[in-house]
């Protein structure tokens, strides 16, 4: 899969790199975070009633239950394993950590912000629950609005962050038009504030459809999976373990959740 997905941001990736190395890239979050910040200083809760639920993929210790992700659960469409161990980077650091780490600043963004927060995990040192679980857990608190957090193990050669989209199947069927609406918020966001690329390897301009995961298939809210860059790549590695990378992806969702439930 080859598309042209840089024509029209050399320029921005260039200053952003400049900035990089002038030990700017925090800005990029305090843009995201002081937006947050004036609406809260107004007192202004603008999440306030939402329930917003985040599934932070993967868990840390998966890989010592193999027996357990083996499991085969229904995904809405077929049957799939239970979940996986996740990827990891060359140098070792898991997905599941960096999903739990974004996970953790974007709750505490969205509370602060007057959400109710529903989390499909409470900490990263256990195993599961399965990803059929995962969707019930947010269905049943009927979140106003869901993000699935993940990050990918692609080919070494290939960098970026990809939108996943839910395909529609029955149970999912109400909220496609809506989750579409939902991943153009989230490709926004994320190109503003955080300094992760456009996927050059994976789906098209940062969007995929996907019918094969039950996150997505058996979800009743508006709902996507990013996959916020690739942990395969030394460039996209070397960000994703950041605090300030992870903390700027949280900013992103965050903002593009407030962006999404005001509707336009
Ligand atoms: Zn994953």
């Amino acid at each position: 899969m080859h598309h042209d997905h840089h024509a029209s941001r050399p320029g921005r990736r260039r200053i952003l790199a400049g900035l990089a190395a002038a030990g700017v890239a925090l800005a990029l979050v305090a843009t995201a975070s002081a937006a947050a910040a004036s609406t809260e200083a107004a007192g202004l809760k603008p999440l306030a009633g939402k329930i917003i639920g985040i599934d932070p993929g993967h868990n840390g210790l998966n890989w010592t239950d193999p027996s357990f992700l083996d499991r085969q659960v229904w995904n809405g469409r077929e049957w799939e394993n239970c979940d996986t161990t996740g990827t990891q980077t060359a140098g070792g650091y898991t997905e599941a950590r960096f999903n739990w780490n974004v996970a953790t600043y974007l709750r505490a963004d969205l509370i602060r912000l007057g959400a109710r927060v529903v989390l499909t995990r409470t900490s990263n040192h256990g195993v599961g629950p399965c990803v059929n679980t995962r969707a019930r857990i947010l269905d049943r608190a009927r979140a106003n609005v869901s993000i699935d957090i993940h990050a990918d193990g692609g080919p070494p050669g290939g960098r970026g962050f990809t939108i996943l989209e839910p395909v529609a199947d029955g149970p999912n069927d109400r909220v496609i038009g809506s989750s579409l609406r939902l991943a153009r918020d989230v490709h926004a966001a994320v190109l503003r504030y955080t300094k992760m690329p456009i996927s050059d390897y994976y789906g098209h301009n940062g969007y995929i459809t996907r019918n094969d995961l039950a996150g997505l298939n058996l979800t009743t809210m508006p709902k996507v999976l990013i996959e916020c860059g690739n942990m395969r790549n030394a460039a996209d590695a070397a960000l994703l373990g950041r605090p300030a990378v992870q903390r700027s992806i949280a900013a992103a969702l965050t903002a593009a959740i407030i962006r999404f439930l005001a509707g336009r």
